[in-house]
This record gives structure tokens, C-alpha cells and sequence, in this order.
């Protein structure tokens, strides 16, 4: 298992609910100008990324002479003229549920909850992140009504599980049926799934 910081996430790889795909793009552009088209390498990690890129770089036909780039990408000159453009790639799946951590990916549900209710259960940090159900319900100390609910998504919530059909069926008691103030709810909602496995 490994852990990769970045500057807005953190994540453990190779667990359940959790991964870290990585691959280079690469484009290979002869001394005239003429493009490739572009392949797609799979990579484990970061250091075979660089294993790929130094396999072009080997089978070039021409030395090095100058390699340009960032984090994400590299831009190799040869001295024939030619180049070969590399996109580094990273991409990030993580859909377990905070709390009880179970993965979400395997969903036949799909809800939003208001934005001053998901952010009264969830530290800012973890706002991008998930939570079933029954966490989301754990954390706010109590089970969820349809004043809870985004208005304007009920199409999200058409292969809703007997819990989530009871909780959006379910009218809120009088103190909640107000509207939430104005211009909390303006912003755009975070995505939470639950699976039907996890029906209470
Ligand atoms: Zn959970």
C-alpha cells in the first residue's frame, strides 16, 4: 500500500474502493513536423512512467539533445529534429464511504442532500468524498426526511433502495420544513452514493 500526497487529496492505493491509475500519452512528431497518432501506455506507477518514457527515448533513432516539461508532461527534442510528446496521467478513483468504508463504486443509487446539511456532517476537506446512507444519517444523529433532499433531482433517484425510497418519502417534521437561508443552496450539490446492499 502507498501513499500518494497531493495538494488537495490523499489517498491509499491498492486497497478495495481505491485506486490510482497511471499512464503516459505519447506522440511522436518526425523532423518535417508530421504527428503520430498518440498511444496510450498503462503504467503501475510513477517509476514505470519513467521506465516508458526513457524506452522511447532508447529506441529513438536520434540522441537526446533537450528535454523539456513539468510534473505532467515531458517534451523530448532529438538531434535529428525529431520530437516525442508525453502527457503524464493520473487519475483517481476513490468511492468508499468515509465512515464505514465501504466501496461505492458497484451503485444503483444516486442522491444529493443540501449543501448546508453536507456541510454541517463533513469537514471541508472531505466535502469531494462519500458517504452511505446510514453514515450520513450516524453522523447527523438522525435519519433523513425529504426536506433534506435536493429539490430538483428526484431523477437521480429513480433505482432508489427501499431506504433511500423511505427517507425521500418521509415528510420532515415542522421545524425543518422551512427553507433553508437564501444562497445556501445556490452552489452546485456533491454527489453521494449508497449501495442497495446497504439497505436499513
Ligand atoms: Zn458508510
Amino acid at each position: 500500500m502507498g501513499l500518494i500526497r497531493g495538494e488537495r487529496f490523499e489517498y491509499e492505493s491498492n486497497v478495495d474502493g481505491a485506486a490510482a491509475d497511471w499512464a503516459v500519452r505519447v506522440v511522436t512528431v518526425d523532423p518535417t513536423g508530421v504527428r503520430s497518432e498518440s498511444v496510450l501506455h498503462r503504467a503501475s506507477g510513477q517509476l514505470e512512467v519513467e521506465q516508458i518514457i526513457d524506452g522511447h527515448v532508447a529506441r529513438a533513432s536520434s540522441p537526446l539533445v533537450r528535454v523539456a516539461g513539468s510534473l505532467w508532461s515531458r517534451d523530448l527534442t532529438f538531434a535529428d529534429g525529431s520530437r516525442i510528446e508525453c502527457w503524464i496521467i493520473l487519475e483517481v478513483s476513490d468511492w468508499r464511504c468515509l465512515d464505514c468504508g465501504i466501496d461505492l463504486r458497484h451503485v444503483d443509487e444516486y442522491y444529493m442532500v443540501r449543501d448546508d446539511l453536507w456541510n454541517s456532517a463533513v469537514v471541508e476537506f472531505d466535502r469531494h468524498r462519500h458517504l452511505c446512507i446510514g453514515c450520513l444519517e450516524s453522523r447527523l444523529g438522525r435519519e433523513l426526511t425529504n426536506a433534506d433532499f435536493r429539490p430538483g433531482t428526484e431523477h437521480l433517484t429513480r433505482r432508489a433502495t427501499p431506504r433511500l425510497r423511505d427517507r425521500l418519502g418521509r415528510a420532515a417534521p415542522p421545524d425543518r420544513r422551512s427553507a433553508p437561508p437564501a444562497g445556501v443552496d445556490d452552489g452546485g450539490y456533491v454527489v453521494r452514493y449508497f449501495p442497495s446492499t446497504e439497505s436499513r
